[in-house]
């Protein structure tokens, strides 16, 4: 049991949050069981982060923890930088060790940066995606983590037979669902150019009858645009995915930049869930999310770090990010953390564990001081993501338990 004396920061829509002084937090084993004001608060069991900001963990919507130490590798655009960068630091995962180590940081690095939650691709490799498993389960990390799958234009190092790549994948998926209360398996097709019709079509087949969790990546790139065109011969990108019934309600999809209406129409009819990855987009070239006609058709999405090509885990650089990479769409503090927070446990149909700090949800909290001279208030929420270098991390727990 511990009852923490801090000040609350908790999203509560896309255009709210709030700011709640001198609050108990009261945890037990890997619940919040209260939230009491100081001034109500009978007991004596204190511990002092009254200079303390608390805020829910957070999550991160799209992160490919095999680039974890590539990133900052400058190229020009998407598809150069897979080849000479991202396909050769990946295929290093083949290695079971390397996988486990690289793990291994990973997760530290994440609890550092305040993730509480991800949605993890790994290296094509079952090896790299079973250690991502075991060491998850170890170090009590909450994750959706999915082996990428690839049978097609990929070097060899990388290249997986279709039936394997499938039948490896659902392998995981056994393996690991229903495991843990808060780990399982996501399919993961990197994204159409690297993928045969068929392979992306027995996978949404299978996930969908499983009710799993799918994602990939979607229009990102005018020249992937073109050459997912050429491959497969329909109108858009979004149609071969629709085509293949990879566009389910449980379908997570990165970018999303170059879409057409048609394209928007198709996703939300599908219900289908966007990660919205700004600092990748603008490291790559790839464009600038459209964001008012996101909102406009009322789509679903949450942030990512998009790490290798997103140059860090940290949640709050990437909230702050979304703000500068619209070029006219002023977006609030209280947004950017509901996409970085509560908007996306509930897109992930996770908003009664986690998301807010709230009794009954899972104990997964930030404390973050202030820097000298700024006193805890209303506008520190805006001064965290603005500057969140400057605030620096005294404890991130999960599930109850302290990770840092
Ligand atoms: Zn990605």
């Amino acid at each position: 049991m511990r009852n923490i004396l801090c000040n609350i920061i908790n999203p509560l829509s896309d255009q709210q949050a709030e700011f709640l002084l001198n609050q108990i937090i009261s945890i037990e084993a890997d619940k919040i069981i209260a939230i009491t004001p100081r001034k109500d608060f009978v007991g004596n069991e204190l511990e002092d982060y009254s200079h303390c900001l608390a805020l829910p963990g957070f999550i991160d919507l799209h992160v490919h923890l095999s680039q974890y130490r590539m990133r900052g590798k400058f190229e020009p655009a998407l598809l150069p930088w897979l080849e000479k960068h991202v396909f050769p630091e990946e295929a290093r995962s083949a290695d079971m060790s390397y996988a486990t180590e690289l793990a291994r940081m990973f997760y530290k690095a994440l609890y550092q940066a305040g993730t509480t939650f991800a949605v993890i691709y790994t290296a094509p490799f079952e090896s790299a995606c079973e250690a991502a498993f075991r060491v998850a389960a170890e170090m009590g990390v909450k994750a959706l983590i999915g082996m990428t799958m690839m049978d097609m234009n990929t070097p060899v190092a990388l290249l997986q037979d279709s039936q394997q790549s499938l039948g490896t994948s659902i392998g995981l998926f056994e393996r690991w669902h229903g495991q843990k209360p808060d780990l399982d398996y996501i399919f993961t097709p990197r994204f159409a150019p690297t993928c045969s019709f068929e392979l992306m079509q027995r996978t949404g087949d299978y996930a969908t009858r499983h009710k799993a969790w799918i994602q990939t990546h979607l229009s990102e790139n005018t020249s992937e645009i073109a050459w997912v065109k050429e491959l497969f011969g329909f109108e858009s990108y979004t149609e071969v995915y629709a085509e293949a019934g990879l566009l389910t309600e449980r379908s997570l999809f990165g970018h999303a930049i170059h879409l057409n209406d048609r394209e928007l129409g198709l996703l939300k009819a599908a219900d289908a869930k966007i990660a919205h990855c700004p600092d990748s987009n603008f490291f790559l070239k790839s464009g600038e999310f459209s964001l008012s006609r996101i909102e406009e058709i009322g789509l679903e999405y949450g942030l990512g770090s998009d790490v290798g090509a997103g140059t860090t885990l940290s949640m709050l650089y990437h909230a702050k990010q979304m703000n500068y990479r619209q070029g006219l769409f002023p977006v609030s503090p209280a947004k950017a953390l509901y996409h970085i927070t509560l908007g996306s446990a509930k897109l992930l149909g996770m908003e009664n564990q986690i998301g807010s700090l709230q009794p009954g949800k899972a104990a997964d909290l930030l404390l973050f001081s202030t820097p000298p001279g700024f006193d805890p208030g209303p506008d520190s929420l805006s001064q965290l993501i603005f500057f969140a270098s400057e605030f620096p991390v005294e404890e991130v727990i999960v599930n109850g338990k302290s990770r840092l």
